[in-house]
């Protein structure tokens, strides 16, 4: 079955990059017509308070300096493969805390530096302003100060440099939904401007699940249901996935374009969420419920596996798992442990091949061993089967994931 993450964006192309395990990150120009144009300075410090308070030692220094250093810093955070996997052509599926990598050279930059006054820089066909460069320094400080997630540095971030924010999906350009309390049930979704398409609503484990009119309540409250098993060995991961304001946007239709937030993405089962985006996304019509006897794959579990990576692994530095996954992924791969018959909807010019079964190993492996049904992946899609085929990968698995007993989609034998 299909099961994937969205298609790849333009920073990856340019670094000739495969990304599978982050989020993909745009129009970060980093070369060609950067015309060093500023628009008069406003004659003010652009240190915010909050890091001047922290960082008295920071050095003012000429704006275009300051910008194209940033930018060079991005790119060797994106860059980095320390932990990511790369084929003998050189592409690449990647792997790492980037997370943790960007908030350390956020914190590099502002005890540093800040900007010479400037109203709005010109870099590449992009003007990028000083009260965004202030919104993302003030969220750095602070956050440091408060312990927040990394999320709304990077989000402000982006937001100032302008990378991914062409994407409709950027958390910059949606309002965040309130997280209340609902137990099961399903309520009226408190949709923010922009998106009233929402109208059914329920949370859980941290997550935040909104549904169109399409969407069933029968669907809902499974996949509640399963990510509240899926988190239940590791209630931090939901202090995590809260903070970071995880969403999964419900469809039941063909494909993810029936969203507001992704009008122009025809992903026919979901995509994960990177830290940044404003929700991941998945298709009830794919999932197994009463009134729905789906015996497959289950996309919920899929991407939020894919999203945990992004999020809290990221977030938590988890280096104990990117630097055995990959490994595992390559043995079995190599060894046919894994099956590899899955297709992928990829981007234009791309081919599936070792980057992405190894990108897609975890969540894959992860789903079969949380369905636990015989049958319902064409590999490890048993708790016993991985034991016996697969044992590294089971001790990695259950270090993060229940082992407790739970029945998936109970019923479906009545119904099949
Ligand atoms: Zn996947």
């Amino acid at each position: 079955m299909l099961r994937l993450m969205r298609k790849h964006r333009s920073l990856a192309a340019s670094l000739g990059l495969i990304l599978l395990f982050t989020p993909v990150i745009a129009g970060c120009n980093a070369t060609s017509s950067d015309s060093l144009d500023s628009a008069p300075a406003s004659g003010l410090s652009n240190q915010v308070e909050s890091c001047a308070l922290l960082f008295p030692q920071a050095k003012e220094i000429p704006v275009a300096d300051y910008i194209h250093a940033l930018e060079e810093k991005a790119l060797m955070v994106y860059g980095n493969q320390t932990y990511s996997y790369v084929s003998p052509e050189g592409n690449v599926a990647k792997n790492g805390p980037y997370a943790t990598w960007f908030i350390e050279m956020f914190l590099n930059d502002v005890s540093t530096s800040y900007p010479s006054s400037f109203d709005s820089f010109k870099l590449g066909d992009d003007w990028l302003l000083a009260k965004d460069y202030r919104s993302y320094a003030a969220e750095v400080c602070s956050g440091h100060s408060n312990g927040a997630s990394p999320r709304n540095a990077r989000i402000a971030f982006e937001k100032f440099m302008h990378q991914s924010t062409d994407w409709s999906g950027h958390a910059s350009r949606w309002e965040s939904f309130p997280y209340i309390e609902t137990g099961a049930e399903v309520i009226a979704a408190p949709s923010p401007v922009g998106l009233e398409h929402y109208t059914k609503y329920i949370t859980g484990a941290g997550v935040i699940f909104v549904g169109g009119a399409a969407v069933p309540d029968a669907s809902m409250l499974a996949a509640r249901e399963s990510i509240i098993y899926l988190t239940s060995a590791r209630p931090e991961f939901r202090k995590i996935l809260k903070e970071n304001e995880v969403r999964i946007s419900m469809f039941a239709a063909d494909d993810t374009s029936v969203l507001p937030e992704y009008a122009d993405e025809h992903e026919p089962g979901g995509f994960a969420m990177g830290m940044t985006d404003a929700s991941m996304t998945a298709n009830a019509n794919w999932l197994c419920y009463p009134g729905n006897w789906d015996g497959g794959g289950n996309t919920v579990i899929h991407e939020m596996v894919h999203t945990i990576n992004h999020v809290v692994f990221e977030q938590l530095n988890e280096t104990y798992f990117y630097e055995r996954v990959f490994d595992l992924a390559v043995k079995a791969i190599e060894d046919g442990v894994f099956g590899t018959a899955f297709s992928q909807n990829l981007g234009e010019g791309q081919t599936q091949g070792m980057p992405e079964y190894v990108g897609e190993y975890w969540a894959m492996t992860v789903e079969g061993y949380i369905m636990n049904r015989p049958g319902f992946k064409d590999t490890h899609d048993t708790r016993e089967w991985i034991a016996e085929n697969d044992p590294e990968l089971l001790q990695l698995i259950q270090r993060y994931f229940p082992s407790t007993e739970w029945e998936y989609c109970p019923g479906y034998e009545d119904h099949s």
